[in-house]
């Protein structure tokens, strides 16, 4: 039967030959221009990710911002709300900075900016009185926000969430009948 060891020396010759398989490959034209666009794509991939960051950044930074609180966790124990903050205009928010890992570029830019700049509370926050149950609800409300927006072009920001708010209403209204027509 064959040893560990012996086996050990098997694989190590092994690898040696791939290594080498692979040397000889990589001196191939073909080869060499898709290693080359490979290097390229990735330097294009980390300059579009800076541009794209630094985009967001100024977004944030010139937006009027138009506020909304959602995700009320309330702690029972201290007794008081604990709000997330977002602004319906250009999403900034402070409920990703709960997450436990930053997943995209725009999260890193959010959560980079408010730490910076939201230290002494989130910006327009006076704007609107319009609280949202979830975050999911407060994405929904940015889309009605800027189809609003878009169709009343008049129309002060105080009708919009007022417009904003009774979309979210009928459409929760509608998902609970459906719901419950489901289970009947
Ligand atoms: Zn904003």
């Amino acid at each position: 039967m064959e040893t560990k060891k012996e086996a050990l020396a098997k694989i190590k010759t092994s690898k040696k030959n791939l290594l080498l398989k692979i040397a000889d490959l990589e001196e191939e034209d073909n080869v060499k221009k898709y290693l080359e666009l490979n290097k390229l794509l990735a330097d294009t991939n980390r300059a579009y990710d800076e541009l794209l960051y630094a985009c967001k950044l100024e977004e944030y930074a010139s937006c009027k911002h138009l506020s909304v609180s959602f995700e009320d966790d309330y702690d029972y124990y201290e007794g008081r709300h604990h709000y997330r903050y977002g602004c319906l205009k250009c999403g900034l928010n402070t409920y990703l900075l709960d997450g436990d890992f930053i997943s995209s570029i725009e999260e890193k830019a959010n959560n980079d900016y408010i730490k910076k700049h939201c230290k002494f509370g989130f910006p327009g926050v006076n704007n609107t009185k319009l609280y949202i149950d979830t975050y999911e609800n407060f994405e929904r409300a940015r889309v009605l926000y800027s189809s609003f927006r878009r169709r009343n072009k008049g129309v002060s920001d105080k009708i919009i969430i007022e417009m904003v708010s009774e979309a979210l209403d009928n459409e929760t209204k509608k998902a609970k009948e459906k719901l419950k027509n489901k289970n009947i």
